[in-house]
């Protein structure tokens, strides 16, 4: 945690120096950074839903929603591009820095919120934007894997893609692309992504040896943030050995863990720490979350490049991953009802947010889909990711203590 602290300290230390340079900026989101083809360019990346979510986390989100909703924006639109349109209107000023504007911008279909939010930087900078189409799950059961002819399509269709956002890259920071460094930052990433995989894995030991929700965001920060470098190389190397030592020694994130939880959806970053301790407060621990596998962009499959293809292999992961954070969000029941017995799962909480439609959106419908399948307990609270407005935290914890007593009933009668 300590050490993921000093990784984003450094990150928006770097931001501030690129803006004071005038460093080219690439806008990104965390389903579909292509970070690896960016690096490759030199240019510095600049995620604005991490951005957003610090405003909230250092408790001032509301000034930049307040300022955005002023400015014409509705109280309905994403908390985090509102809190961006802000940072853009202060020319950068963010409470952890500067943040430099675009020179391009990537948007992926992941969101459609991507494609309009990435509009506004058009707008406003006269940048271009290259808009990622990834073919997703078009309906139960329909995925297909490599050797499949229909898997084909798709990866061509997305190499086709890939191809097209390196020529303007060369365009806009007039660098050659080389292939080998693109090797050098997907090898970065094939550590990074498979480690990843092992921490979440690791999380099925008792007592579990992070929370999915607290922990786990400092740790999807450092996936997304550092893709492809060698800092999170390192850090994700570290996190194995340390997750490993813990899991092998008994030792738990909290000191009383009692119920073992699966979150859906995204934190409530306005009271980050108290929303948590709600739970961790009656031994409730999140051991694994959907959130975990949309913002990672899907990395927690580790996916592994064939260095030997570069192209064809990115633009395979980029399909499968991409694809993956999709189903995460649109469809999590069944990836749900089959995490349920190997990290023991005593109960799912639901936390639809008012600022994401995208992710809210038809999660009352999958909780009813995972309750057909399973006979496990949910909570199903709504709050927000960074909207404090809509934040009760009395509320909420009535709730949550009424679903511990649930859960400590249920298990007395068996
Ligand atoms: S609507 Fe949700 S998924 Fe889309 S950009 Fe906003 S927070 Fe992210």
């Amino acid at each position: 945690m300590t050490a993921g602290g000093e990784l984003f300290r450094r990150w928006f230390d770097r931001l501030t120096a690129a803006a004071a340079d005038e460093k080219p900026t690439a806008y990104v989101f965390v389903m579909g950074s292509l970070a690896e083809i960016l690096r490759v360019f030199d240019f510095e990346l600049s995620f604005p839903e991490i951005n957003s979510l610090q405003t909230a986390v250092r408790r001032v989100a509301h000034q930049y929603l307040n300022e955005a909703e002023d400015y014409g924006y509705s109280p309905d639109v994403c908390g985090y591009l509102k809190a961006d349109v802000a940072v853009q209107l202060r020319k950068g000023a963010h409470p952890m820095g500067t943040l430099p504007p675009p020179r391009i911008a990537i948007a992926g279909n992941a969101c459609n919120t991507y494609v309009k939010w990435a509009e506004i930087w058009e707008r406003l900078y006269h940048i271009p934007v290259f808009t990622l189409d990834v073919p997703g799950t078009r309906r139960a059961a329909s995925q297909t894997w490599p050797g499949d002819p229909d898997f084909a399509g798709d990866c061509a269709y997305v190499a086709a893609q890939l191809r097209e956002l390196i020529g303007l890259c060369e365009r806009v920071s007039g660098k050659r692309f080389d292939v080998d460094r693109l090797r050098e930052g997907m090898a970065h990433t094939n550590a990074m992504t498979a480690a990843w995989r092992r921490v979440i894995e690791l999380n099925r030991s008792t007592p579990a040896v992070f929370s999915a929700v607290t922990e786990g965001t400092v740790y999807l920060g450092v996936v997304n943030g550092f893709r492809g470098t060698s800092e999170g190389r390192a850090y994700f190397t570290d996190l194995v050995e340390e997750m490993e030592y813990k899991a092998a020694a008994g030792l738990g994130t909290i000191d009383d863990e009692r119920y073992r939880l699966a979150f859906v959806g995204v934190p409530c970053y306005p009271i980050f720490r108290r929303f948590n301790e709600m739970f961790s407060g009656s031994g409730g621990v999140f051991v694994n979350s959907t959130y975990l596998w949309f913002a990672s962009g899907g990395a927690d499959l580790g996916y592994q490049y064939d260095l030997q293809r570069p192209l064809e292999s990115l633009a395979e992961g980029v399909l499968i991953s991409v694809r993956r954070a999709m189903d995460a969000m649109f469809h999590p029941a069944r990836l749900l009802a089959d995490l349920l017995e190997p990290y023991a799962v005593d109960g799912v909480v639901y936390h639809p947010i008012k600022s994401c439609r995208t992710v809210s959106t038809g999660l009352a419908d999958s909780r009813r889909a995972l309750m057909a399948q399973a006979d496990v307990p949910s909570l199903f609270i709504e709050s927000d990711m960074m909207d404090k407005r809509v934040v009760s935290e009395a509320q909420l914890k009535n709730r949550i203590d009424a679903f511990f007593e649930g859960l400590t009933a249920r298990r007395a009668r068996a």
